[in-house]
């Protein structure tokens, strides 16, 4: 008879973030962890950045969407094996971290759950922006297919009335772009319209683009803006800057020029 999933304990799983995209951004705790995997479980898109890191282990893929499918399945294989799923950015940000541990407190409480984490977008976009979260700053997804759209709009509302830098994961996708136009609506009606807004697309990924705008025009370049963007709005201290042959970049003060002179 083969053992109950929660009496063996030979088995691990490890959440594994990979950070934003490229070798380089990717922390030594989670190439290690991939190393050292028998079975390495994500969706394709993941999968694809790790093509170095995959000698030995046995791969497994699965596409977007099939995410309670995919931890369904980790967590059966992991009673046995040293699995990693591989998550994009940090697996604690809108990524599988949080399901894998609901569902292992529900199925396999004993089981050995790890959590690594990455480089989310928003650190990666923010520092090829320069610096717009250097003091205090707030999150939002878009995406309504798991919190239904009121949920976001009141969301929406309360960030913009706090006027702080506000970063926009799943700003838009194929079939849904008009949450982003009410997001500028609604960041207009608080902030000025000299406020810089940040798009960064496919940061460090080979297609990577960056443009600086303001809220005035940003609605001008919204077709940039798809669902491999993250999007940065400024709050009523953030200003442009002045960068390294003229690029313009984002920055937030943390509030050193009220204390010091420099
Ligand atoms: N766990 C991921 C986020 C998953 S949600 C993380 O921590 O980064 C997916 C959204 O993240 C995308 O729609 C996009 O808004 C953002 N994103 C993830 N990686 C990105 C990258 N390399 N460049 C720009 N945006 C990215």
């Amino acid at each position: 008879m083969s053992p109950s999933p929660s009496q063996n304990k030979s088995g691990s799983l490890t959440v594994v973030g990979i950070g934003p995209g490229s070798p380089e951004m990717l922390t030594r705790a989670a190439e290690l962890a991939i190393g050292q995997a028998d079975i390495v479980i994500g969706n394709d898109f993941y999968i694809d950045q790790i093509p170095h890191l995959l000698k030995e282990q046995e791969v497994i893929k699965s596409r977007m969407g099939k995410e309670v499918d995919r931890a369904k399945q980790a967590i059966s294989l992991a009673q046995e094996k040293h699995v990693v799923m591989v998550s994009g950015g940090d697996p604690g940000v809108y990524g599988m971290a949080g399901l894998i541990l609901e569902m292992t407190e529900q199925t396999s409480p004993d089981l050995a759950v790890e959590v690594i984490p990455g480089i989310t977008a928003a650190s990666a976009g923010a520092a090829l922006l320069g610096a717009p979260l250097t003091n205090d700053f707030a999150v939002i997804s878009l995406s309504d297919l798991l919190t239904p759209r009121e949920i976001i709009e009141k969301r929406i509302r309360a960030l913009c009335s706090a006027a702080i830098p506000m970063v926009l994961y799943n700003p838009k996708s194929r079939t849904r772009t008009s949450l982003f136009e009410d997001v500028i609506v609604i960041a207009r009606e608080h902030l000025s319209d000299d406020t810089p807004v940040g798009i960064v697309k496919d940061a460090y990924r080979p297609d990577q683009r960056i443009i600086v705008t303001t809220l005035r025009e940003v609605m001008d370049v919204e077709d940039s803006v798809d669902m491999h963007t993250v999007v940065f709005i400024g709050g009523e201290e953030t200003r442009m800057l002045r960068r390294y042959n003229n690029a313009r970049g984002m920055f937030t003060p943390r509030g050193y020029h009220r204390k010091y002179e420099y």
